[in-house]
C-alpha cells in the first residue's frame, strides 16, 4: 500500500489558514479572513481525502511501511471520512459517473435537504455549482463558484471544485471519488461588506450636506451679501452651526471608531458608576434647563462599583441623558434613577434615563443602534444630532460586557436602561454590608 505524511501535507494548508486570519485580521478585512481560511481548510481537506483509508493517493508516495499503516499519516482507517465529516464546511464527493458519493452532514444541511445522493444536477438546486462540477469530472477542471440559495433570508456561498485525480481509461468505470466540493458560507462576510460599504456612503453623505452648504454661504458673502454686514453676520452664524455639525459627526466617528478598536480588551479599573452619572447629569443640568426640562436624579444607598474606562461611562450616560432632552417635552422631567435588582440580570446595576418624550415606535427598537438609524432624520438633524449616539453606546457597553434596555410607549415617552456587571470587589462589600443588617 503507498503510504504518505499527512502531517507535513496538513502544515502548509493550516499554515496558510493561519497566515490568512493573521493577513486578514491586519487588515479588519472579514470576507478576506474568511476566503484565505478557506484555502487552507481546502488543503487539509485534499489532504485527508487522500488518506490510504479512502482512496489511491495520487500525490508522490513515499516508501511503504506496511508494518504501522494506522500511524504513517497520524489516522487510523476510516478516520479521513470522519475528519471530513467534522469539518466546519460543506464537502461533497463526486465520482467519475457524476454520482455524488458522499456528503458531509454541513453540506446536506446546507442544501436543505437530508440525504444528498445521486446527481448533483437533481441535488443540489445552483446551476452554477453543477456547471463547474461537471467541468471538474469530464475536464479535470479547478474552479470556484459563488451562488446563493433562497431561504427566510438568503444564504451566500463559495464552493471550491478539486479534481482529485485523472484516472487512465482503463479506469473509466472507477466508483471512487474523482471530485472534491468544499463549500463554504460566505453570508455573513458579504453582509459585512454590505454593512462597511454602507456605512462610508452614510458618513460621505452626511459630511456632505453641511460642506454643500457652507459652499453656497461663501458664494452669497463673496457674491451679493459681500458689502451687508447684516447678512453677513446672518450668514457666518449659519456657517459656524455647519461646522460644528461636520465636527460633531468627526468626532462622532473618531470616537466609534477608536471605541471598535478596543471593543474586546476588557476595561479593568473599578469605577464609581453612580458618581460618573451623577457628574454627567451635573454637567447637563444647565442645558435640560435651557429647553425648559428638570433633571431629577433619584439618590440611592448603594454605591457600586463597576469595572469600566471612566471616560467611556461618562460617554454613555451624557449620550443617553443629551438624547433624553433632545427628544423630552418641555415642562417635563428627565429622570435619573437605579433600578431594582431584576432576576434575570443578577450582579448588574441598571441605570435607567427615562423622558416624557413622543415615544418610538415598536418596529424602530431594535435599530436605534445601527449607525445613522434615525426615526426621523429631520428632527434628528434639528437637533444637531449625528445619528451615532446609540451606535457609540452600544459598542461601549459591549466593551464592559453591560447591555442596553429600551422601553417605549408612543406618545408617553422613553426609558433607556444601562446594565452593567457589578465588580466581584463591590459585590462582596454589598453582601456584607447585607448580611450585618
Ligand atoms: P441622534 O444623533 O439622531 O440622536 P442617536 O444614535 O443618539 O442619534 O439616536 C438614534 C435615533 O433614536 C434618534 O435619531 C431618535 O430618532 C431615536 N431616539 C434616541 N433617543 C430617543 C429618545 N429619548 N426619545 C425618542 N427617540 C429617541
Amino acid at each position: 500500500m503507498a503510504l504518505f505524511s499527512v502531517d507535513r501535507r496538513l502544515a502548509p494548508g493550516l499554515g496558510a489558514a493561519l497566515a490568512g486570519f493573521f493577513a486578514a485580521a491586519i487588515w479588519d478585512d472579514p470576507l478576506n479572513t474568511i476566503m484565505s481560511a478557506s484555502a487552507g481548510a481546502l488543503a487539509a481537506a485534499l489532504a485527508f481525502i487522500r488518506s490510504p483509508s479512502d482512496t489511491k493517493p495520487i500525490v508522490r508516495p513515499e516508501p511503504a511501511r506496511e508494518e504501522e499503516p494506522q500511524k504513517a499519516n497520524g489516522l487510523a482507517p476510516g478516520q479521513g471520512r470522519a475528519l471530513l465529516e467534522r469539518l466546519p464546511m460543506g464537502v461533497i464527493l463526486i465520482d467519475r459517473r457524476a454520482t455524488i458519493t458522499f456528503a458531509n452532514d454541513q453540506a446536506n444541511e446546507i442544501f436543505g435537504i437530508s440525504r444528498l445522493i445521486d446527481q448533483p444536477s437533481s441535488s443540489l438546486r445552483a446551476p452554477r455549482l453543477v456547471e463547474a462540477i461537471d467541468a471538474g469530472v469530464s475536464d479535470g477542471l479547478s474552479g470556484s463558484v459563488q451562488f446563493s440559495l433562497s431561504r427566510a433570508q438568503d444564504i451566500h456561498l463559495r464552493a471550491y471544485i478539486r479534481p482529485l485525480e485523472v484516472p487512465a481509461p482503463a479506469d473509466r468505470q472507477s466508483r471512487g471519488p474523482t471530485v472534491l466540493v468544499v463549500i463554504e458560507d460566505v453570508t455573513q462576510a458579504i453582509r459585512t461588506v454590505a454593512l462597511h460599504r454602507d456605512f462610508v456612503a452614510n458618513a460621505s453623505h452626511e459630511l456632505k450636506t453641511p460642506l454643500s452648504s457652507i459652499t453656497g454661504i461663501i458664494q452669497t458673502l463673496l457674491g451679493h451679501a459681500r458689502d451687508d454686514p447684516e447678512a453677513s453676520e446672518r450668514f457666518l452664524n449659519m456657517m459656524s452651526s455647519q461646522t460644528d455639525r461636520m465636527k460633531r459627526l468627526v468626532e462622532d466617528l473618531l470616537s466609534l471608531n477608536r471605541i471598535e478598536l478596543n471593543e474586546r480588551i476588557a476595561p479593568r479599573d473599578p469605577q464609581p458608576v453612580r458618581r460618573i452619572v451623577w457628574e454627567v447629569a451635573d454637567a447637563l443640568r444647565q442645558i435640560a434647563e435651557e429647553n425648559g426640562m428638570a433633571l431629577e436624579v433619584d439618590d440611592a444607598s448603594e454605591h457600586p462599583y463597576v469595572l469600566g474606562s471612566r471616560e467611556e461611562l461618562a460617554q454613555v450616560f451624557r449620550n443617553l441623558i443629551d438624547n433624553a432632552i433632545k427628544y423630552g417635552r418641555e415642562g417635563t422631567a428627565v429622570t435619573i434613577a437605579v433600578e431594582p435588582d431584576s432576576p434575570e440580570r443578577q450582579d448588574m446595576i441598571g441605570i435607567s434615563i427615562t423622558d416624557h418624550g413622543p415615544g418610538i415606535a415598536r418596529e424602530h427598537i431594535p435599530r436605534l443602534t445601527e449607525r445613522f438609524y434615525r426615526v426621523s432624520v429631520s428632527r434628528s438633524r434639528e437637533k444637531g444630532g449625528t445619528g451615532l449616539g446609540l451606535a457609540i453606546v452600544k459598542h461601549i457597553l459591549n466593551r464592559h460586557r453591560g447591555d442596553l434596555e429600551i422601553v417605549s410607549t408612543v406618545g408617553k415617552g422613553s426609558t433607556f436602561t444601562v446594565w452593567l456587571p457589578i465588580a466581584e470587589r463591590s459585590r462582596r462589600a454589598l453582601s456584607d454590608q447585607a448580611t450585618a443588617a
